[in-house]
Protein backbone atom coordinates (compact mmCIF):
# COMPACT_ATOMS: atom_id res chain seq x y z
CA UNK A 1 0.00 0.00 0.00
CA UNK A 2 1.87 3.35 -1.14
CA UNK A 3 -0.12 5.69 1.44
CA UNK A 4 -1.07 4.80 5.18
CA UNK A 5 -4.53 4.24 6.09
CA UNK A 6 -6.49 7.47 6.09
CA UNK A 7 -7.83 9.35 9.40
CA UNK A 8 -10.39 11.93 9.42
CA UNK A 9 -9.11 15.40 10.18
CA UNK A 10 -10.64 16.85 12.91
CA UNK A 11 -9.14 19.75 14.95
CA UNK A 12 -6.24 20.71 13.20
CA UNK A 13 -5.36 17.09 13.53
CA UNK A 14 -5.37 13.45 11.63
CA UNK A 15 -7.09 11.54 14.49
CA UNK A 16 -7.55 7.65 15.33
CA UNK A 17 -10.88 6.58 15.28
CA UNK A 18 -11.99 2.88 15.45
CA UNK A 19 -13.98 2.59 12.44
CA UNK A 20 -14.28 0.01 9.67
CA UNK A 21 -12.82 0.88 6.65
CA UNK A 22 -12.53 0.09 2.66
CA UNK A 23 -10.15 0.01 0.17
CA UNK A 24 -8.40 2.87 -2.25
CA UNK A 25 -7.98 1.26 -5.43
CA UNK A 26 -6.03 3.42 -8.59
CA UNK A 27 -8.09 2.68 -11.40
CA UNK A 28 -4.70 3.32 -13.24
CA UNK A 29 -3.40 -0.45 -12.43
CA UNK A 30 -5.85 -1.47 -10.05
CA UNK A 31 -3.45 -1.48 -7.28
CA UNK A 32 -4.86 -1.12 -3.31
CA UNK A 33 -3.10 2.36 -2.76
CA UNK A 34 -4.40 3.05 0.86
CA UNK A 35 -7.42 2.34 2.92
CA UNK A 36 -10.45 4.89 3.81
CA UNK A 37 -12.50 4.80 7.05
CA UNK A 38 -16.35 4.83 6.83
CA UNK A 39 -17.80 7.12 9.27
CA UNK A 40 -20.43 6.94 11.00
CA UNK A 41 -22.59 9.94 13.24
CA UNK A 42 -20.41 9.95 15.99
CA UNK A 43 -17.13 11.03 13.86
CA UNK A 44 -19.66 13.44 12.15
CA UNK A 45 -20.51 14.50 15.95
CA UNK A 46 -17.03 15.25 16.62
CA UNK A 47 -16.11 17.26 13.58
CA UNK A 48 -19.22 19.53 14.04
CA UNK A 49 -18.25 20.03 17.61
CA UNK A 50 -14.64 20.68 16.46
CA UNK A 51 -15.87 22.93 13.80
CA UNK A 52 -18.06 24.87 16.77
CA UNK A 53 -15.80 25.11 18.92
CA UNK A 54 -13.69 27.31 15.76
CA UNK A 55 -16.40 28.94 14.81
CA UNK A 56 -17.02 31.78 16.93
CA UNK A 57 -13.62 33.30 16.63
CA UNK A 58 -13.10 32.70 12.95
CA UNK A 59 -16.51 34.00 12.26
CA UNK A 60 -15.30 37.44 14.70
CA UNK A 61 -12.61 38.32 12.47
CA UNK A 62 -13.26 40.69 9.48
CA UNK A 63 -13.12 39.02 6.00
CA UNK A 64 -10.05 41.09 4.79
CA UNK A 65 -8.44 39.10 7.88
CA UNK A 66 -9.88 35.82 6.84
CA UNK A 67 -9.06 36.29 3.17
CA UNK A 68 -5.09 36.23 4.32
CA UNK A 69 -5.47 32.89 4.65
CA UNK A 70 -6.77 32.22 0.88
CA UNK A 71 -3.82 34.25 -0.57
CA UNK A 72 -1.35 32.28 0.99
CA UNK A 73 -3.79 28.90 -0.12
CA UNK A 74 -3.64 30.00 -3.22
CA UNK A 75 -0.11 30.27 -3.54
CA UNK A 76 0.35 27.09 -1.65
CA UNK A 77 -1.50 25.23 -4.89
CA UNK A 78 0.45 26.56 -7.21
CA UNK A 79 3.40 25.65 -5.85
CA UNK A 80 2.70 21.84 -4.91
CA UNK A 81 0.72 21.28 -8.50
CA UNK A 82 2.79 18.95 -9.46
CA UNK A 83 2.59 16.70 -6.52
CA UNK A 84 -1.06 17.67 -6.16
CA UNK A 85 -1.89 16.34 -9.70
CA UNK A 86 -0.37 13.37 -9.67
CA UNK A 87 -2.07 12.43 -6.25
CA UNK A 88 -5.64 13.08 -8.08
CA UNK A 89 -4.14 11.10 -11.63
CA UNK A 90 -3.39 7.92 -8.69
CA UNK A 91 -6.21 8.43 -6.74
CA UNK A 92 -8.99 8.81 -10.08
CA UNK A 93 -7.23 7.53 -12.82
CA UNK A 94 -7.36 10.79 -15.18
CA UNK A 95 -4.48 11.93 -17.42
CA UNK A 96 -1.61 13.84 -15.48
CA UNK A 97 -2.67 17.03 -17.66
CA UNK A 98 -6.55 17.17 -16.72
CA UNK A 99 -5.22 16.53 -13.11
CA UNK A 100 -3.57 19.74 -13.23
CA UNK A 101 -6.29 21.45 -15.53
CA UNK A 102 -8.35 20.54 -12.34
CA UNK A 103 -5.53 22.13 -9.74
CA UNK A 104 -5.49 25.26 -12.13
CA UNK A 105 -9.31 25.43 -11.62
CA UNK A 106 -8.96 25.07 -8.25
CA UNK A 107 -6.69 27.98 -7.58
CA UNK A 108 -9.19 30.08 -10.30
CA UNK A 109 -11.51 29.52 -7.11
CA UNK A 110 -9.59 30.50 -4.71
CA UNK A 111 -9.05 33.83 -6.56
CA UNK A 112 -12.76 34.45 -6.75
CA UNK A 113 -12.97 33.72 -3.27
CA UNK A 114 -9.52 36.41 -2.76
CA UNK A 115 -12.31 39.12 -4.46
CA UNK A 116 -14.92 38.32 -1.91
CA UNK A 117 -14.51 41.43 0.77
CA UNK A 118 -14.52 43.51 -2.50
CA UNK A 119 -17.73 41.83 -3.58
CA UNK A 120 -19.67 40.38 -0.67
CA UNK A 121 -20.16 43.88 0.90
CA UNK A 122 -23.44 44.98 2.38
CA UNK A 123 -25.95 47.44 1.58
CA UNK A 124 -27.26 50.89 3.13
CA UNK A 125 -29.18 53.73 2.51
CA UNK A 126 -31.01 56.58 4.43
CA UNK A 127 -34.46 55.75 3.77
CA UNK A 128 -35.95 58.83 5.05
CA UNK A 129 -34.24 62.16 6.94
CA UNK A 130 -32.21 60.62 9.48
CA UNK A 131 -33.17 57.00 9.30
CA UNK A 132 -31.21 54.56 7.31
CA UNK A 133 -31.60 51.05 6.53
CA UNK A 134 -28.26 48.54 6.37
CA UNK A 135 -28.07 45.29 5.03
CA UNK A 136 -25.06 43.05 6.62
CA UNK A 137 -23.78 39.25 5.78
CA UNK A 138 -23.78 36.76 8.58
CA UNK A 139 -21.64 33.42 7.72
CA UNK A 140 -24.39 30.33 8.55
CA UNK A 141 -22.53 28.30 11.32
CA UNK A 142 -21.02 24.83 10.54
CA UNK A 143 -21.62 23.88 7.06
CA UNK A 144 -20.78 20.62 5.22
CA UNK A 145 -19.71 19.62 1.83
CA UNK A 146 -20.08 16.32 -0.17
CA UNK A 147 -18.22 16.04 -3.00
CA UNK A 148 -18.07 12.95 -5.82
CA UNK A 149 -15.04 10.88 -7.37
CA UNK A 150 -14.39 12.59 -10.57
CA UNK A 151 -12.74 15.78 -9.39
CA UNK A 152 -11.42 15.19 -5.81
CA UNK A 153 -9.60 18.03 -5.89
CA UNK A 154 -11.68 21.49 -7.75
CA UNK A 155 -15.01 20.10 -6.63
CA UNK A 156 -14.40 20.61 -3.19
CA UNK A 157 -12.56 23.78 -3.70
CA UNK A 158 -15.81 24.97 -5.43
CA UNK A 159 -16.82 25.21 -1.66
CA UNK A 160 -14.28 25.73 0.90
CA UNK A 161 -12.74 28.88 -0.05
CA UNK A 162 -15.82 30.50 -0.27
CA UNK A 163 -17.96 29.41 2.31
CA UNK A 164 -14.94 29.59 4.69
CA UNK A 165 -13.71 33.04 3.41
CA UNK A 166 -17.79 33.81 4.29
CA UNK A 167 -17.27 33.03 7.73
CA UNK A 168 -18.18 29.67 7.88
CA UNK A 169 -16.66 26.27 9.95
CA UNK A 170 -16.95 23.21 7.12
CA UNK A 171 -17.00 19.93 7.16
CA UNK A 172 -15.47 18.22 4.20
CA UNK A 173 -17.12 14.53 3.22
CA UNK A 174 -14.99 13.47 0.14
CA UNK A 175 -15.97 10.57 -1.90
CA UNK A 176 -14.89 7.11 -0.32
CA UNK A 177 -13.43 6.43 -3.95
CA UNK A 178 -10.94 9.59 -4.00
CA UNK A 179 -10.32 10.26 -0.27
CA UNK A 180 -6.17 11.62 -0.68
CA UNK A 181 -6.53 14.76 -2.11
CA UNK A 182 -9.31 15.48 0.80
CA UNK A 183 -6.40 15.25 3.10
CA UNK A 184 -3.53 17.09 1.42
CA UNK A 185 -6.13 19.91 0.92
CA UNK A 186 -6.68 19.97 4.71
CA UNK A 187 -2.80 20.01 5.24
CA UNK A 188 -2.99 23.20 2.89
CA UNK A 189 -4.88 24.84 4.71
CA UNK A 190 -3.48 24.11 7.92
CA UNK A 191 -0.12 25.60 6.22
CA UNK A 192 -2.01 28.54 4.88
CA UNK A 193 -2.62 29.26 8.54
CA UNK A 194 -6.72 28.44 8.67
CA UNK A 195 -6.61 28.02 12.61
CA UNK A 196 -7.80 24.13 13.74
CA UNK A 197 -11.10 23.35 13.87
CA UNK A 198 -12.65 25.88 10.82
CA UNK A 199 -11.68 22.75 8.14
CA UNK A 200 -12.73 19.01 8.78
CA UNK A 201 -12.63 15.70 6.95
CA UNK A 202 -14.66 12.97 7.58
CA UNK A 203 -14.12 10.15 5.29
CA UNK A 204 -17.13 7.53 4.64
CA UNK A 205 -20.11 6.61 2.25
CA UNK A 206 -23.70 6.74 3.44
CA UNK A 207 -23.96 6.61 6.85
CA UNK A 208 -21.02 10.15 6.87
CA UNK A 209 -23.68 11.96 4.28
CA UNK A 210 -26.99 10.88 6.23
CA UNK A 211 -25.42 12.03 9.90
CA UNK A 212 -24.68 15.09 7.99
CA UNK A 213 -28.13 15.95 6.80
CA UNK A 214 -29.28 14.72 10.16
CA UNK A 215 -26.99 16.36 12.40
CA UNK A 216 -28.68 19.66 14.20
CA UNK A 217 -25.35 21.37 14.88
CA UNK A 218 -25.25 21.42 10.58
CA UNK A 219 -26.92 24.65 9.04
CA UNK A 220 -26.39 24.10 5.04
CA UNK A 221 -25.08 21.30 3.15
CA UNK A 222 -23.69 21.69 -0.31
CA UNK A 223 -23.43 18.28 -2.05
CA UNK A 224 -22.22 17.03 -5.67
CA UNK A 225 -22.36 13.44 -6.94
CA UNK A 226 -25.40 11.51 -9.04
CA UNK A 227 -28.98 12.64 -9.29
CA UNK A 228 -30.64 9.84 -7.72
CA UNK A 229 -28.02 10.59 -4.11
CA UNK A 230 -29.05 14.33 -4.46
CA UNK A 231 -32.70 13.99 -4.87
CA UNK A 232 -32.42 11.70 -1.47
CA UNK A 233 -29.73 14.02 0.10
CA UNK A 234 -32.34 17.23 -0.55
CA UNK A 235 -35.02 15.81 0.79
CA UNK A 236 -33.19 14.24 3.96
CA UNK A 237 -31.56 17.91 4.41
CA UNK A 238 -34.45 20.04 3.94
CA UNK A 239 -36.50 17.81 5.84
CA UNK A 240 -34.33 18.57 8.82
CA UNK A 241 -34.62 22.15 8.18
CA UNK A 242 -30.87 23.01 6.76
CA UNK A 243 -30.26 24.75 3.80
CA UNK A 244 -29.12 22.15 1.03
CA UNK A 245 -27.75 22.97 -2.72
CA UNK A 246 -27.54 19.52 -4.67
CA UNK A 247 -25.91 18.93 -7.68
CA UNK A 248 -26.69 16.11 -9.61
CA UNK A 249 -26.05 13.88 -12.96
CA UNK A 250 -26.04 15.10 -16.73
CA UNK A 251 -26.77 14.23 -20.19
CA UNK A 252 -25.17 17.17 -22.16
CA UNK A 253 -26.42 17.45 -25.70
CA UNK A 254 -24.42 18.98 -28.31
CA UNK A 255 -26.68 20.11 -31.29
CA UNK A 256 -24.44 19.97 -34.40
CA UNK A 257 -25.66 21.61 -37.66
CA UNK A 258 -24.17 21.16 -41.18
CA UNK A 259 -22.54 24.87 -41.58
CA UNK A 260 -20.56 23.74 -38.25
CA UNK A 261 -16.07 24.81 -38.61
CA UNK A 262 -15.58 20.88 -39.41
CA UNK A 263 -12.34 20.80 -37.72
CA UNK A 264 -13.21 23.03 -34.87
CA UNK A 265 -16.33 21.05 -34.25
CA UNK A 266 -14.81 17.70 -34.31
CA UNK A 267 -12.13 18.29 -32.30
CA UNK A 268 -14.21 19.99 -29.55
CA UNK A 269 -16.73 17.13 -29.38
CA UNK A 270 -13.92 14.51 -29.19
CA UNK A 271 -12.51 16.20 -26.77
CA UNK A 272 -15.26 16.62 -24.43
CA UNK A 273 -16.62 13.40 -24.93
CA UNK A 274 -13.30 11.79 -24.04
CA UNK A 275 -11.80 14.08 -21.32
CA UNK A 276 -11.65 13.03 -18.12
CA UNK A 277 -12.52 9.23 -19.64
CA UNK A 278 -16.09 11.18 -20.17
CA UNK A 279 -16.61 11.33 -16.20
CA UNK A 280 -17.28 14.71 -16.27
CA UNK A 281 -20.68 16.86 -15.47
CA UNK A 282 -20.30 18.58 -18.32
CA UNK A 283 -19.07 16.18 -20.69
CA UNK A 284 -20.94 15.68 -24.27
CA UNK A 285 -22.96 12.69 -24.13
CA UNK A 286 -25.48 13.01 -26.97
CA UNK A 287 -24.66 14.60 -30.30
CA UNK A 288 -27.69 15.63 -32.50
CA UNK A 289 -26.99 15.94 -35.71
CA UNK A 290 -29.11 18.21 -37.54
CA UNK A 291 -29.28 17.28 -41.31
CA UNK A 292 -26.35 16.59 -43.69
CA UNK A 293 -23.43 16.35 -41.13
CA UNK A 294 -21.67 13.21 -42.40
CA UNK A 295 -18.50 15.15 -42.66
CA UNK A 296 -18.56 16.08 -39.40
CA UNK A 297 -19.18 13.23 -37.85
CA UNK A 298 -16.36 11.11 -39.94
CA UNK A 299 -13.76 13.91 -38.50
CA UNK A 300 -15.14 12.97 -35.16
CA UNK A 301 -14.36 9.90 -35.56
CA UNK A 302 -10.69 10.39 -36.85
CA UNK A 303 -9.87 12.48 -34.15
CA UNK A 304 -11.66 10.40 -31.48
CA UNK A 305 -9.53 7.69 -32.93
CA UNK A 306 -6.16 9.69 -31.81
CA UNK A 307 -7.03 9.34 -27.75
CA UNK A 308 -5.31 6.37 -26.80
CA UNK A 309 -6.31 4.46 -23.27
CA UNK A 310 -3.12 5.02 -21.11
CA UNK A 311 -1.82 7.72 -23.19
CA UNK A 312 -3.89 10.48 -23.83
CA UNK A 313 -7.29 8.83 -22.58
CA UNK A 314 -7.34 8.32 -18.56
CA UNK A 315 -9.24 5.55 -17.17
CA UNK A 316 -13.00 5.03 -15.55
CA UNK A 317 -12.96 4.73 -11.48
CA UNK A 318 -13.83 1.34 -11.22
CA UNK A 319 -14.45 -2.08 -12.16
CA UNK A 320 -17.77 -1.42 -11.64
CA UNK A 321 -18.35 1.10 -13.70
CA UNK A 322 -16.09 -0.08 -16.63
CA UNK A 323 -18.48 -2.76 -16.71
CA UNK A 324 -21.97 -0.75 -16.54
CA UNK A 325 -20.86 1.73 -19.16
CA UNK A 326 -19.81 -1.45 -21.17
CA UNK A 327 -23.24 -2.85 -20.62
CA UNK A 328 -24.74 0.43 -22.30
CA UNK A 329 -22.50 0.02 -25.46
CA UNK A 330 -23.72 -3.78 -26.03
CA UNK A 331 -27.37 -2.91 -24.95
CA UNK A 332 -27.61 -0.21 -27.58
CA UNK A 333 -25.89 -2.50 -30.54
CA UNK A 334 -28.20 -4.77 -30.00
CA UNK A 335 -30.75 -2.15 -30.13
CA UNK A 336 -29.90 -0.89 -33.32
CA UNK A 337 -27.08 1.27 -33.01
CA UNK A 338 -24.41 1.73 -35.41
CA UNK A 339 -20.42 1.29 -33.47
CA UNK A 340 -18.39 3.66 -35.52
CA UNK A 341 -16.20 3.16 -33.01
CA UNK A 342 -15.55 1.04 -30.34
CA UNK A 343 -13.87 1.05 -26.70
CA UNK A 344 -14.82 -1.92 -25.52
CA UNK A 345 -12.08 -4.67 -23.90
CA UNK A 346 -9.45 -2.30 -23.86
CA UNK A 347 -6.46 -2.69 -22.26
CA UNK A 348 -3.14 -0.64 -21.48
CA UNK A 349 0.17 -2.82 -22.20
CA UNK A 350 1.75 -2.89 -18.47
CA UNK A 351 -1.45 -1.63 -16.86
CA UNK A 352 -3.87 -4.82 -17.66
CA UNK A 353 -5.97 -5.12 -13.95
CA UNK A 354 -6.32 -1.02 -15.04
CA UNK A 355 -10.16 0.31 -15.72
CA UNK A 356 -9.95 1.40 -19.06
CA UNK A 357 -12.53 2.08 -21.69
CA UNK A 358 -11.31 3.87 -25.28
CA UNK A 359 -13.44 5.98 -26.98
CA UNK A 360 -16.53 5.02 -27.78
CA UNK A 361 -19.16 6.36 -31.39
CA UNK A 362 -22.55 5.66 -31.43
CA UNK A 363 -24.58 6.43 -34.85
CA UNK A 364 -28.46 6.16 -35.35
CA UNK A 365 -29.00 5.79 -31.49
CA UNK A 366 -32.88 6.33 -31.09
CA UNK A 367 -34.55 8.85 -28.30
CA UNK A 368 -36.16 6.26 -26.61
CA UNK A 369 -33.01 4.22 -26.13
CA UNK A 370 -31.33 3.63 -22.35
CA UNK A 371 -28.79 5.15 -23.73
CA UNK A 372 -29.85 7.56 -25.08
CA UNK A 373 -31.92 8.91 -22.04
CA UNK A 374 -29.49 7.98 -18.88
CA UNK A 375 -26.19 9.06 -17.54
CA UNK A 376 -23.75 6.57 -19.01
CA UNK A 377 -20.60 8.36 -17.33
CA UNK A 378 -18.20 6.97 -19.77
CA UNK A 379 -16.00 7.95 -23.39
CA UNK A 380 -19.45 7.46 -25.19
CA UNK A 381 -20.70 9.86 -27.78
CA UNK A 382 -24.25 8.41 -29.03
CA UNK A 383 -25.34 10.04 -32.20
CA UNK A 384 -28.89 11.08 -32.66
CA UNK A 385 -30.10 12.16 -36.65
CA UNK A 386 -33.02 14.63 -37.37
CA UNK A 387 -33.62 17.04 -40.07
CA UNK A 388 -34.92 20.16 -37.68
CA UNK A 389 -33.70 22.36 -35.17
CA UNK A 390 -37.54 21.97 -33.80
CA UNK A 391 -36.81 18.09 -33.38
CA UNK A 392 -33.10 18.58 -31.93
CA UNK A 393 -34.33 20.92 -29.21
CA UNK A 394 -37.17 18.47 -28.44
CA UNK A 395 -34.74 15.83 -27.97
CA UNK A 396 -32.79 17.94 -25.66
CA UNK A 397 -36.26 19.18 -24.08
CA UNK A 398 -36.63 15.72 -23.09
CA UNK A 399 -34.09 15.13 -20.73
CA UNK A 400 -34.35 14.66 -17.39
CA UNK A 401 -31.24 16.60 -16.74
CA UNK A 402 -30.40 20.10 -17.26
CA UNK A 403 -26.55 20.52 -17.13
CA UNK A 404 -25.50 22.01 -20.07
CA UNK A 405 -26.21 21.96 -23.83
CA UNK A 406 -23.70 23.24 -26.83
CA UNK A 407 -24.88 24.07 -30.55
CA UNK A 408 -22.26 23.88 -33.31
CA UNK A 409 -22.94 26.55 -36.37
CA UNK A 410 -21.40 29.77 -37.76
CA UNK A 411 -25.35 31.25 -37.51
CA UNK A 412 -25.85 33.52 -34.97
CA UNK A 413 -29.50 33.00 -35.39
CA UNK A 414 -29.64 29.37 -35.01
CA UNK A 415 -27.38 29.30 -32.04
CA UNK A 416 -30.15 31.91 -30.37
CA UNK A 417 -32.47 29.54 -30.70
CA UNK A 418 -30.81 26.83 -29.34
CA UNK A 419 -29.55 29.39 -26.07
CA UNK A 420 -33.30 30.31 -26.02
CA UNK A 421 -35.03 26.80 -26.41
CA UNK A 422 -32.36 24.51 -24.77
CA UNK A 423 -33.86 23.69 -21.32
CA UNK A 424 -30.17 23.39 -19.16
CA UNK A 425 -28.12 25.46 -17.25
CA UNK A 426 -25.15 25.70 -18.75
CA UNK A 427 -24.99 26.62 -23.26
CA UNK A 428 -22.14 26.54 -25.13
CA UNK A 429 -21.85 28.04 -28.65
CA UNK A 430 -19.29 26.65 -30.28
CA UNK A 431 -18.03 25.04 -27.15
CA UNK A 432 -17.60 21.31 -26.00
CA UNK A 433 -17.37 21.66 -22.49
CA UNK A 434 -19.07 25.09 -21.56
CA UNK A 435 -18.07 25.70 -18.35
CA UNK A 436 -18.62 28.88 -17.05
CA UNK A 437 -15.16 30.60 -15.80
CA UNK A 438 -14.80 32.28 -12.63
CA UNK A 439 -16.89 34.88 -11.33
CA UNK A 440 -19.60 33.23 -13.34
CA UNK A 441 -21.75 30.65 -11.39
CA UNK A 442 -21.85 27.51 -12.09
CA UNK A 443 -25.21 24.94 -11.72
CA UNK A 444 -27.74 23.41 -13.88
CA UNK A 445 -30.90 23.16 -14.32
CA UNK A 446 -34.30 20.27 -13.97
CA UNK A 447 -32.88 16.98 -12.29
CA UNK A 448 -29.28 17.99 -12.42
CA UNK A 449 -29.43 20.61 -9.79
CA UNK A 450 -31.82 20.91 -6.40
CA UNK A 451 -32.26 23.74 -4.61
CA UNK A 452 -31.51 27.58 -5.17
CA UNK A 453 -29.05 29.35 -6.64
CA UNK A 454 -25.49 28.03 -8.13
CA UNK A 455 -22.69 26.43 -6.50
CA UNK A 456 -20.24 29.21 -7.23
CA UNK A 457 -19.39 32.71 -8.41
CA UNK A 458 -21.65 35.31 -7.19
CA UNK A 459 -24.22 32.95 -6.52
CA UNK A 460 -22.24 31.11 -3.62
CA UNK A 461 -22.31 34.23 -1.53
CA UNK A 462 -26.10 33.90 -1.18
CA UNK A 463 -25.61 30.21 -0.35
CA UNK A 464 -23.00 30.62 1.83
CA UNK A 465 -24.63 33.95 4.24
CA UNK A 466 -27.91 35.02 5.42
CA UNK A 467 -28.76 38.64 5.77
CA UNK A 468 -29.46 40.81 9.09
CA UNK A 469 -31.38 43.87 8.08
CA UNK A 470 -31.16 46.77 10.37
CA UNK A 471 -33.18 50.33 10.83
CA UNK A 472 -31.23 52.83 12.75
CA UNK A 473 -32.71 56.07 13.88
CA UNK A 474 -29.59 58.82 15.99
CA UNK A 475 -31.89 61.74 14.99
CA UNK A 476 -34.11 63.94 17.74
CA UNK A 477 -37.95 63.46 17.37
CA UNK A 478 -38.28 66.66 16.82
CA UNK A 479 -36.10 66.47 13.30
CA UNK A 480 -38.37 63.69 12.14
CA UNK A 481 -40.68 63.39 9.14
CA UNK A 482 -43.28 60.82 8.65
CA UNK A 483 -41.46 57.81 8.10
CA UNK A 484 -39.21 57.94 11.00
P1 LIG B 1 -22.42 9.60 -5.98
O1 LIG B 1 -23.75 10.20 -5.93
O2 LIG B 1 -22.30 8.12 -6.01
O3 LIG B 1 -21.54 10.06 -4.71
C1 LIG B 1 -21.44 11.42 -4.36
C2 LIG B 1 -21.27 11.51 -2.85
O4 LIG B 1 -22.40 10.93 -2.22
C3 LIG B 1 -20.05 10.76 -2.33
O5 LIG B 1 -19.43 11.52 -1.34
C4 LIG B 1 -20.64 9.46 -1.79
O6 LIG B 1 -19.93 8.97 -0.70
C5 LIG B 1 -22.03 9.86 -1.36
N1 LIG B 1 -23.03 8.80 -1.55
C6 LIG B 1 -23.02 7.82 -2.49
N2 LIG B 1 -24.14 7.06 -2.38
C7 LIG B 1 -24.85 7.58 -1.36
C8 LIG B 1 -26.11 7.24 -0.76
N3 LIG B 1 -26.83 6.21 -1.19
N4 LIG B 1 -26.56 7.98 0.26
C9 LIG B 1 -25.84 9.04 0.71
N5 LIG B 1 -24.63 9.40 0.18
C10 LIG B 1 -24.16 8.67 -0.83
O7 LIG B 1 -21.65 10.27 -7.20
P2 LIG B 1 -20.23 9.85 -7.79
O8 LIG B 1 -20.36 8.55 -8.51
O9 LIG B 1 -19.18 10.00 -6.77
O10 LIG B 1 -20.00 11.03 -8.84
C11 LIG B 1 -20.43 11.00 -10.16
C12 LIG B 1 -21.73 11.75 -10.32
O11 LIG B 1 -21.55 13.10 -9.91
C13 LIG B 1 -22.20 11.83 -11.76
O12 LIG B 1 -23.57 11.62 -11.79
C14 LIG B 1 -21.86 13.26 -12.17
O13 LIG B 1 -22.65 13.77 -13.21
C15 LIG B 1 -22.09 13.97 -10.90
N6 LIG B 1 -21.40 15.25 -10.87
C16 LIG B 1 -22.17 16.36 -11.01
C17 LIG B 1 -21.57 17.60 -11.03
C18 LIG B 1 -22.40 18.83 -11.21
O14 LIG B 1 -21.86 19.91 -11.09
N7 LIG B 1 -23.69 18.73 -11.48
C19 LIG B 1 -20.18 17.72 -10.89
C20 LIG B 1 -19.44 16.56 -10.72
C21 LIG B 1 -20.07 15.32 -10.71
Amino acid sequence: MKYSSLKNYIEGEFVEQDLETMEVLSPIDGNMISSVPLSGYDAVDKAVLSAKKAFHKWSSATIKERVQVFYRYKYLLEENIDELSELIQEENGKTLSEARAEVEKSIEVTEFACSLPQISAGEILEVSKGVECRIDRYPLGVVASITPFNFPNMVPNWTIPNAIVLGNAMILKPSEQVPLSANRIAELLKEAGLPDGVFNVVHGAREAVEAICDHPGIEAVSFVGSTKTAKAVYARGTSKLKRVLALGGAKNHLIVFPDANTDMTASNVAASMTGCAGQRCMAASAMVAVGPVDHIISKIVEEAKKIIPGKNLGAVISKQAKERIENYITEAEKGGAKVLLDGRNSRVEGKENGFYVGPTILDYVRPEMKIAKEEVFGPVLSIMRTGKIEDAIKIQNSSLYGNAASVFTQSGGVARYVIDNASAGMIGVNIGVPVPREPFSFGGWNESKFGTGDITGKSSIEFWTKLKKTTIKWNPESRTNWMS
